[in-house]
Parts: C-alpha cells; structure tokens; sequence
C-alpha cells in the first residue's frame, strides 16, 4: 500500500486552525527560575545558572507587582495591525520612568549572591544616573555590544524583559498581525531566543519561537529556518550522550542555527534556561561553521 509523506506543515495545517501567536503566561519567570535551579544541580556552570536563577525569581516578582506600563492607543495598535508592523517595537515605545526602578530592584536582588568583585560591578546600576541607564537601554537595543556595560547588561536585558513582558500580557492575539518573515517577534520586532516544540492542548507538538524580549511567541513550521525561510537541508544537531532535550537546527543557505527546545522530550524544558545550561552545543555548532542566530540577554556578552 502506498505511503504519502506529509511535511511538518501540512501536518500541522492538516490539524486545524492552530494558536499563531502565544501571549506571555503570569508564571514566565517563575517557571524559568525552577528551571534553572534544576538544570544547576550538577552543572558545570551551575553557579551562574543559580546567578540567573536568583534574577528569574526577582523577575517574576516585577512582573507580579505589575509596573507602570500603558499599550499604545487603540488607534495606534489598529495602524499596527492593518500595516502588519509589531505593536510593541521598542523605537515607537516610551519607556516610562518605571523601567529604571525594576532595574535597580533587580541589582538589589542579586548583590547578596555575588562574590565582592561582581558586588562591586552593580554600583553603576544602584548609583547610576537615568541618563546612563536610558542609554545603557538604547544600545541593547541597537545590539551595541561593544559600548555596553558588560557587568550590568545582563540585568538592564531582565529590567527591560519585565517592562515588554507586562506590556504583551495586556495584548490580544487577535491585535497582533502575522508576521511577513518569521525572523522577528510579530508583537516587538525582536530575535528569537530559541524555539520550543510545546505540549499539551491545541499547541501541542507545534514549534513556536520565544522572543527575547517580549516573551511572546509565535508559531513557525519545523524544519524551516527562521532566518531565511530556507526548508532545503535544514540539519539537527545535538551532543551525543544527551537526553536531545536541546538540539540545533542548521541552515546551509544563510549558515546560522536556531536552538529548539523540546517539550515532548522534558515538560519542564524552557525556551531561555535549556539554551543557558547548553553552551556547549554552541562551541560544536561554532566550530561547525555555523552562526548562532538566537539572542539571549542574559548571554549578551557572550559565554560567562
Ligand atoms: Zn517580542
Ligand atoms: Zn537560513
């Protein structure tokens, strides 16, 4: 009897009518500081995981407290929409005063965790002027790595993920148009972290991309590279002997790799702390030639 194969998106599109867009959950942060306290036990960058464990957590108490954040008007979301231009794209975007504040909340949070030498590097922060934490701020935008304050960026990144996070939370899927490239995050315009193939409900066994700002995510066929849209020789790749939790998917058209993370193989596995705790795909994709096309902001100054 014949066999017809079908291609992960006609499966999917087979499915029904399927969740584009997901929304940021309450629990985001929370889940993620879990995450890493797991992933920590016998890791050999357990200290750090626990680092950013500890700011996950503090995290998740900014986003409880519910900061100052206000969508743009209805008006402006519509144009948004009918333009098909992400509603929260940090260049249209005020930050208002309050994003500062997480900031140094955040600082505070982590200090008593950090040897005297990383205290130290948190003044900047505590002390800061808003001038320099507004500009801090405008270059992690930009991607201005080399003019970023190494010691302190990892923690602008969360001050400025809880603000986008709250923002997103106060969104509707269906004021959110569908992205022409599945490159950025339909609802702010940032990269992707990683992808993570979700279980359970409607979304179950799709791969959706994480951003790294917003936490929103949204839906893109496996086997595509969300970079180019290329679907031709896109290859896996994992480490051998592990549980292929966290596996790396290469493009040879534009040589870049996303990271997927996979839910169906560990119901815990999260889209930014599975990346953290697997660096070490990242030195083999390297050496392999390919590019990492994932941002995460914990990570921004590259390996710790
Ligand atoms: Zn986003
Ligand atoms: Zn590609």
């Amino acid at each position: 009897m014949p066999t017809t194969l079908l291609q992960p998106g006609q499966i999917e599109a087979a499915a029904g009518s399927i969740p584009e867009l997901r929304l940021p959950p309450a629990d985001l942060f929370l889940a993620r500081a879990r995450r890493l306290e797991q992933l920590a036990g016998q890791h050999t960058l357990g200290d750090y995981l626990r680092f950013v464990a500890r700011l996950a957590r503090a995290q998740h108490e900014c986003l409880t407290a519910g900061p100052e954040a206000r969508l743009p008007t209805p008006e402006r979301l519509a144009q948004c929409r009918e333009y098909r231009m992400p509603p929260l794209g940090p260049a249209g975007l005020a930050k208002p005063s309050g994003w500062r504040d997480i900031a140094r909340h955040l600082a505070r949070a982590v200090q008593p965790a950090l040897p005297a030498a990383g205290q130290a590097a948190l003044r900047p922060i505590l002390q800061g002027q808003d001038a320099w934490l507004d500009e801090q701020a405008a270059r992690l935008f930009e991607g201005d790595t080399q003019h970023l304050d190494a010691a302190v960026a990892p923690l602008i990144g969360a001050a400025l993920q809880v603000h986008w996070t709250h923002l997103a939370r106060q969104l509707d899927p269906a004021q959110v148009a569908r992205p022409e490239h599945p490159n950025l995050c339909p609802v702010c315009g940032s990269h992707p972290v990683s992808s993570v193939v979700r279980i359970g409900g409607a979304e179950n066994g799709l791969r959706y991309l994480h951003c790294a700002l917003c936490s929103s995510e949204w839906h893109v066929v496996r086997a595509k590279c969300s970079n180019c849209d290329n679907t031709r020789g896109v290859t896996y790749h994992y480490l051998e002997g592990g549980d292929n939790v966290v596996r790396a998917e290469s493009c040879p058209e534009c040589r870049t790799y996303l990271k997927i993370v996979h839910q169906d193989k560990d119901p815990l596995a999260d889209p930014v702390a599975d990346d953290l705790a697997s660096l070490t795909l990242d030195l083999l994709m390297d050496e392999a030639g390919f590019a990492r096309s994932g941002v995460n902001w914990y990570l921004i100054q590259g390996h710790p």
